[in-house]
């Protein structure tokens, strides 16, 4: 397997046009009275949006001579749907979206019987290089805006509100970054995003700190800055080794910033929040299943405010890795419980559409532009393997 560079500096070409969705409430009232309209027509723009009302025809509050150019100034279509997929008897959706510049992104939609989920892209590709993840493989194409991140959520959110999801009208309830970049090597976007889907309605998603997840490598000083400036969202760390000797293999960021000093920063927010944080863990068959890493796992985060959410490796193209077996899996969970560490096996919705972790190495060509591949993890609900989980 031939190791990628870690990239961090996304290119900034292709970036899309000023949204509505970038901007804070003075300054898209600021750019609302440049155009010779009333602010308050930013505030009725923003009810639109966040409702995923894209019809200019259906936005009766404005003047009608105004909505055409409010729209196009303020609500450019930065997502375009290239396909559906449906899976779980239509209670899983994943979308391909085509971006402005014709990179592509894809978000999951999850619906279980007490919420509904959608993991979202904050990059086009990623830098990271993970070799087990198919996205880490196909390196950085751009950043995504915070318009374009949001807007995923908005049309999730739309979905459920419309009965577009097998069950019925219904609500958005969490969001996950766990779909395609590294949200924290896109910060300043992805903390308008955050922003964005906590503020309540009109002007964002009105979601609650504890149902969004901020996933990442572990990237230390981004983690660091969310501690102190951050919306108490909950935090999920991607560790997949307990040693610096495996995790420099495995998520090479790990050359940067150690093992150690991930589980501090991750502390450090846990103890800032009073949240606990959830490591990720993918359990590779005889790469990190092995009982003494179980061990290793469990004397790291014994006493811990954090919980482990183990991942059976979902193996990506052309990868030599594959899964653990089940009774590996049993083995490893047994040993970290008996630590005391809370752990939890993830259910994986949408394998027969790639909706899951690392497996959607898009076969795409959109109009002459290289697909990108996405890892999207359908991280809820966890499944109990034996005794009683803690999630
Ligand atoms: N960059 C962020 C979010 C990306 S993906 C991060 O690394 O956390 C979300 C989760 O899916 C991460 O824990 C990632 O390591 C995991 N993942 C990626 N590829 C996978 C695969 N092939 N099998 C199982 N989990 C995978």
């Amino acid at each position: 397997m031939t190791a990628l560079p870690l990239v961090f500096d996304a290119p900034r070409r292709g970036m899309p046009p000023r949204h509505l969705a970038d901007l804070t409430r003075e300054e898209a009232r600021a750019a609302v009275t440049e155009l010779g309209h009333p602010a308050f027509r930013a505030d009725q723009l923003a009810r639109h949006f966040y409702r995923g009302v894209t019809d200019p025809a259906q936005m009766t509050d404005l003047p009608a001579g105004a909505r055409e150019a409010l729209t196009e100034a303020l609500l450019p279509g930065l997502l375009t749907v290239v396909r559906h997929q449906t899976a779980d008897n239509g209670r899983t959706r994943k979308t391909l979206w085509r971006l402005h510049d014709g990179a592509l992104v894809e978000s999951v939609l999850m619906r279980y019987p007490d919420r509904a989920t959608v993991c979202i892209s904050s990059q086009a590709g990623c830098g990271m290089a993970c070799p087990f993840c198919a996205t880490g493989q196909s390196g950085l194409t751009r950043n995504l805006s915070a318009a374009e991140i949001i807007g995923q959520a908005v049309a999730a959110a739309a979905a459920m509100a419309n009965g577009e999801i097998e069950g019925g009208p219904g609500r958005l309830s969490n969001v996950v970054f766990m779909g395609m970049g590294e949200p924290l090597a896109n910060y300043a976007r992805v903390r308008k995003t955050l922003d964005a889907l906590l503020t309540p309605a009109p002007h964002g998603l009105g979601l609650s700190q504890r149902s969004v997840t901020v996933s990442t490598v572990g990237l230390v000083p981004a983690i660091r800055r969310l501690t102190d400036e951050g919306r108490n969202v909950t935090l999920a760390v991607s560790l997949h080794a307990p040693d610096d000797e495996l995790r420099d293999t495995l998520v090479p960021i790990n050359t940067r910033w150690k093992v150690g000093e991930v589980i501090d920063a991750a502390d450090a927010y846990a103890r800032k929040t009073g949240r606990r944080y959830s490591v990720e863990y993918a359990l590779i068959r005889d790469v990190n299943d092995q009982p003494f890493r179980a061990d290793l796992l469990g004397t790291l985060l014994a006493g811990k405010l954090a919980h482990v959410n183990l991942i059976p490796l979902n193996p990506t193209p052309g990868s030599p890795w594959d899964a653990s077996p089940l009774p590996a899996q049993r083995e490893f969970v047994a040993r970290l419980r008996a630590a005391g560490v809370a752990t939890t096996v993830r259910d994986t919705r949408g394998q027969d559409i790639d909706g899951a972790c690392g497996q959607l190495a898009a076969a795409d060509r959109v109009e002459g532009v290289p697909s990108v591949a996405v890892p999207v993890p359908s991280v809820e609900p966890p499944v109990e393997l034996g005794a009683e989980g803690d999630s």
